[in-house]
C-alpha cells in the first residue's frame, strides 16, 4: 500500500524551483533548471534552478550585505529567538518535510519523520541556546593593573555550506545552526540529487523572519555552483560534508586564500561483537548499523567483526533476520528499506558487490538489484570476507555488510584501525569494562557501546584520519565558526 501524496507535499512540488537569494525566490541568472528524481519510481518530482557562478556571486553579495547590515546589528538574544522560531516551524512542518525527504532520497518516511527532521529541529534549538553563552574571557596577563586584556568571539563572515544527498535536511541544520548562532551568514549549496528540503527550509527561514540575505540557498552541481562557492574570495569558510575525494579537492582549492575549512567525509566503520555479545541484542543492532538509510550512511557499521568461535551462530542469526527486511516505496508504511538515491549510485554499489564475488568473498545473501520494484533497489547483501577484499576496505555506501571473523580481541582492534578512515565504531558485549577499553583503543570520532548511530546535537561529530577535519555538533562546532580576537587596553 502506497500513501497518496499529502496535499502540502503536492503544493510544494508545484511551486518549488527558484533558488533563494537575498530573501527572494528567483530563477538562475541564465534561466536553466535541472530535473530532480524520485528514486523509487524514476519519475521527475520537480525541476529546480541550476545555480552557477553568477548565482553564487549574487548569493555571496547578499550574504555580505546582510552581515554588514541588519544581521551584524542583531543581538545574540534576537538570534536566539529566530533560531527557536525556526525550530518550531520545522516541527510544525515535520510531516511535509519528512515526506519530501523520503520521496527525494528514497529513505523510508518513518525514518525521516523520527530521525532526520526532529534531530534537525533539536539542532536549531540547541544552538539557539548558545547565542547568549558563547563568550570570550578576561585574561590574567602580566603587568597587574596596567592592562585589561580580554578575548572576543567574532563571526567569520560568509560561510559556504555544501551538503550531500543522504541526509540533506539534517546535515544542512548541522551547518546552519552553529553558523547563524555565532553571527555568520550562509550560502547553502545542497546536493544536485536532493535539493528539495533545502528549498523548503528557505521558505521556513523567510517565515521565521530572518533578515534578507542571512541565508541563501543555491541548488546546482558540484563543479559549477559548489566550486564557485569554494573559489569565491568573499567566502570566509567552507563547511563541507561529502566524499573524501571532493573534500581533499576543496581543501586544496581553499589553501590559496587560507579559507577556513571543516570536512565531514566518508567512513568504513568497524562494528565489533565481543565474545560475550548477546545475539538477541546484537543481530538487530548490527543490521541497523549497516542498513539504516539503505546503508547510505557515512558512519554505517559496514565492517562487522565477529569472534571466530561464535561465527556460525551469528551468521545464522544475521542471515535469517536480514531476509525479513521489507523493501518498498518510501511512503509505504510497511517499507523498511527504500531504493538507492540514483541509477549511477546503484551501479557503483553493484560494482563493489561484483568485485567482492570476483575476489572470492562468500556471498551469504542478496547481491543483486531487486527487480520486483521499479526504482533503484539493491537487495540487502551480506558477505563473509577477509580484510584483503576491496569490499572490506572501501566505502560502498549501500546495503552491503561485510562480515570479518577474528581470533583475538587485540587482533580485532588492530584490524579495525587498519583503514584510512576513522569516523565511527561500534562495540557490543556484556562486559562493559572490556568494551570501554576497546572504545578507547579505536581510532574513531564517535564510538557507540551496545548501540549504533546515536546522534544528538550535544555530542560532537567528526572523523579521525581521512574521515574529516574539525567537528560538528556540540560546543566544539562553535570554535569552527568564530575567530578569537585578543584585545589589550592600556589602563595607565
Ligand atoms: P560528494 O562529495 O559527491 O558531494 C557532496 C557535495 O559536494 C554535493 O553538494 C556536490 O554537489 C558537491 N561537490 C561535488 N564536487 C564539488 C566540487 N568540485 N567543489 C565543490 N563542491 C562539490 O558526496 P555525496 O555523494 O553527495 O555524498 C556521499 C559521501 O558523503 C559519502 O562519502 C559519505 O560518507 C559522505 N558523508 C559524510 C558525512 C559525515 O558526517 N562525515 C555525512 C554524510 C555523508
Amino acid at each position: 500500500m502506497v500513501l497518496n501524496l499529502p496535499e502540502k507535499v503536492q503544493a510544494f512540488l508545484q511551486r518549488v524551483g527558484p533558488l533563494y537569494v537575498g530573501g527572494r525566490f528567483q530563477e538562475a541568472q541564465d534561466g536553466e533548471r535541472f530535473p530532480v528524481l524520485n528514486p523509487a519510481t524514476r519519475e521527475v518530482l520537480a525541476t529546480v534552478a541550476r545555480g552557477k557562478a553568477a548565482d553564487i556571486a549574487l548569493a555571496v553579495e547578499a550574504a555580505e550585505k546582510a552581515l554588514q547590515g541588519p544581521w551584524g546589528r542583531t543581538s545574540p538574544d534576537e538570534r536566539s529567538r529566530l533560531l527557536f522560531r525556526l525550530a518550531e516551524l520545522i516541527e510544525e512542518h515535520a510531516e511535509t518535510l519528512a515526506a519530501l525527504e523520503a520521496l527525494n532520497v528514497g529513505k523510508p518516511f518513518i525514518e525521516a519523520r523520527t530521525a532526520d527532521i526532529p534531530l534537525a529541529a533539536q539542532h536549531f534549538r540547541y544552538f539557539a541556546g548558545w547565542t547568549t553563552k558563547w563568550t570570550g574571557e578576561v585574561l590574567p596577563v602580566s603587568f597587574p593593573g596596567q592592562y585589561l586584556a580580554y578575548t572576543r568571539r567574532e563571526p567569520l563572515g560568509v560561510v559556504g555550506a555544501i551538503t550531500p544527498w543522504n541526509f540533506p535536511f539534517l546535515i544542512a541544520s548541522w551547518k546552519l545552526a552553529p553558523a547563524l548562532a555565532t553571527g555568520n551568514t550562509v550560502v547553502l549549496k545542497p546536493s544536485e540529487l536532493t535539493p528539495l528540503t533545502a528549498l523548503y527550509l528557505a521558505e521556513l527561514i523567510e517565515e521565521a523572519g530572518f533578515p534578507k540575505g542571512v541565508v541563501n540557498v543555491v541548488p546546482g552541481f558540484g563543479e559549477e555552483a559548489g566550486a564557485a562557492l569554494v573559489n569565491h574570495p568573499k567566502v570566509a569558510k567552507i563547511s563541507f560534508t561529502g566524499s573524501v575525494e571532493v573534500g581533499k579537492a576543496i581543501l586544496k582549492q581553499a589553501a590559496d586564500s587560507l579559507k577556513r575549512v571543516t570536512l565531514e567525509l566518508g567512513g568504513k566503520s568497524p562494528n565489533i561483537l565481543l565474545e560475550d555479545a548477546d545475539p538477541k541484542k546484537v543481530v538487530r543492532g548490527a543490521l541497523f548499523a549497516a542498513f539504516f538509510n539503505q546503508g547510505e550512511v557515512c558512519a554505517a557499521g559496514s565492517r562487522l567483526f565477529v569472534p571466530k568461535q561464535r561465527l556460525d551462530e551469528f551468521l545464522e542469526g544475521l542471515t535469517q533476520a536480514a531476509k525479513t527486511i521489507r523493501q518498498g516505496h518510501p511512503l509505504d508504511p510497511a517499507s523498511q528499506m527504500g531504493p538507492l538515491v540514483s541509477e549511477e549510485h546503484r551501479a557503483r554499489v553493484l560494482y563493489y558487490i561484483h568485485k567482492g564475488i570476483e575476489e572470492g568473498a562468500k556471498l551469504l545473501l542478496g547481491g543483486e538489484p531487486n527487480e520486483t520494484l521499479p526504482g533503484f533497489y539493491v537487495k540487502p547483501t551480506l558477505f563473509l570476507a577477509e580484510d584483503r577484499h576491496t569490499i572490506a576496505q572501501e566505502e560502498i555506501f549501500g546495503p552491503v555488510l561485510t562480515i570479518l571473523p577474528y581470533e583475538t580481541l587485540e587482533e580485532a582492534i588492530q584490524r579495525a584501525n587498519a583503514t584510512r578512515y576513522g569516523l565511527a565504531a561500534g562495540i557490543w558485549g556484556e562486559d562493559l569494562r572490556r568494551a570501554i577499553r576497546v572504545a578507547h583503543a579505536l581510532q574513531a570520532g564517535t564510538v557507540w557501546v551496545n548501540g549504533y548511530l546515536l546522534l544528538d546535537a550535544t555530542s560532537p561529530w567528526g572523523g579521525y584520519k581521512e574521515s574529516g577535519l574539525g567537528r560538528e555538533m556540540g560546543r566544539y562546532a562553535l570554535e569552527h565558526y568564530t575567530e578569537t580576537k585578543s584585545v589589550w587596553v592600556n589602563l595607565a
